[in-house]
């Protein structure tokens, strides 16, 4: 029997609060060329798309040695590869959770718009595009009249963009991810909260020490920790480049703007999403670790953007969050054996894309715990890659 083991809950941490975005289409790594030619731009704004905090500099640094690698054409090339791989599995093991779970419901099909300010802008994205038709992803570019028809009440500022009509969006990721935990529990799972602190691999399966004092003998563990994995992974030899992105948002009461789909602004580094709890507005990346406090007059800057973009929206009522995306420097996650048992397995380091990969990765993950052949081949995923 399954059980699922979390210190504090169902989807307490990241999951619960991120962008509600099925992503399939985002193959591209983080670390192009593009976004390498972004960074001092962005790295000058404190409160900009991409942050440094100051005091993490030094802990950051080997990480953003190994991103700056993962941007050389060869690479980018190899992890596109992987990633689009991995997205046809997510897809489709999505698509047959959300069936047999019965979540149809908790599924929006209106597509996604990516906003630019200008024809030059949109240009720019020519790679992207080309990467997207490649892996036969549906999208075209709009304007004018069928721009304001897909989203009325945008600033004259915006100019064009690019509409994904086959885009998904969940109605709320933290109701989606507790349904999802219950379908589980409905098939046999159980929860127990509880803090491991470290997992001893035997002859025969696992023990896992909890935090306080106890422990339970398993066959299996898979060690998906989010952003906290490498505290468990570390002591069993496999130091793995997981860091956190931090992210931040602001959710508004639902009347605070009218609107039709998920907007992408992807020159300011936010997102905002029409979800049943309201609307959701932030993204951005803060390099800060796990302990620093959080910045949030982050949340405010991607607000008061927002509204710019959005004349007439409300600003007031939002709450606000921070996540802790777990970041690996290829953009793709660690997926695969533990070094020292093959009793443990990894999944973890999904960055910005965990709610999208989420069922994949489970299909995944099962098939190596059963010794069933993987539906990829997992050597890119590896977590011993680095
Ligand atoms: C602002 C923002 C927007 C995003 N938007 C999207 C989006 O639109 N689409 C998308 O696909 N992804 C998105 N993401 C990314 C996505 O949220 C993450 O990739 C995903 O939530 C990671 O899931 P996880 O289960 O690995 O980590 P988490 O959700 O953080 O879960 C890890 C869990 O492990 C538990 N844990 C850790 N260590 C221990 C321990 N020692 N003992 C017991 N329990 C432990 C924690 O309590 C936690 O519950 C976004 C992220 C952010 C921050």
């Amino acid at each position: 029997m399954a059980v699922l083991i979390d210190r504090k809950g169902v989807a307490e941490e990241t999951s619960r609060g991120n962008a509600g975005a099925f992503a399939f289409s985002d193959v591209i790594p983080l670390a192009t060329s593009g976004i390498l030619r972004k960074l001092p731009r962005w790295l000058s704004d404190p409160l900009g798309p991409l942050t440094i905090r100051p005091e993490y500099l030094p802990q950051i640094t080997p990480w953003m040695i190994r991103f700056w690698r993962a941007g050389w054409p060869d690479r980018v090339a190899a992890s596109l590869k992987a990633q689009a791989a991995m997205m046809r599995v997510a897809r489709t093991e999505a698509e047959a959770l959300i069936a047999s779970a019965g979540l149809d419901a908790m599924v929006r099909h209106d597509g996604v718009l990516e906003l630019y300010e200008s024809e030059d802008e949109l240009t720019k994205t020519a790679r992207d595009d080309a990467a997207k038709s490649a892996e036969g992803i549906e999208f075209r570019h709009v304007r004018g009249a069928e721009l304001a028809e897909l989203q009325p009440g945008l600033s004259p500022r915006i100019t064009c963009a690019t509409f994904i009509p086959k885009w998904q969006t969940v109605s709320d990721p933290y109701d989606y991810a507790v349904a999802v935990g219950k379908a589980a529990m409905a098939r046999g799972a159980s929860f127990k909260q509880a803090e491991v602190a470290q997992l001893r691999p035997q002859n025969e399966g696992v023990v896992i020490e909890f935090t306080d004092g106890t422990s339970l003998h398993a066959r299996q563990v898979v060690v998906a920790g989010g952003a906290w994995s490498k505290r468990l992974t570390a002591p069993l030899g496999d130091n793995i480049p997981l860091e956190t992105e931090r992210g931040y948002n602001t959710t508004l009461p639902g009347y605070s703007f009218d609107l039709k789909r998920q907007l992408v602004f992807s020159g300011h580094g936010f997102v905002v999403t029409p979800l049943e709890s309201g609307i959701r507005i932030g993204g951005a990346v803060e390099l800060g670790g796990l302990s620093l406090p959080p910045n949030f007059k982050r949340a405010d800057a991607m607000l008061q953007k927002a509204a710019m973009f959005m004349p007439g929206l409300v600003t007031t009522g939002g709450r606000q969050w921070m996540g802790f995306r777990p970041s690996l420097p290829d953009s793709l996650p660690a997926i695969g054996f533990s070094r020292p048992s093959r009793n443990i397995v990894y999944a973890f380091g999904h960055g910005h894309l965990g709610l999208t990969q989420a069922a994949g990765t489970g299909k995944l993950v099962a098939e190596l715990l059963t010794g069933a052949t993987p539906s990829l081949d997992l050597t890119p995923l590896s977590p011993q890659r680095f």
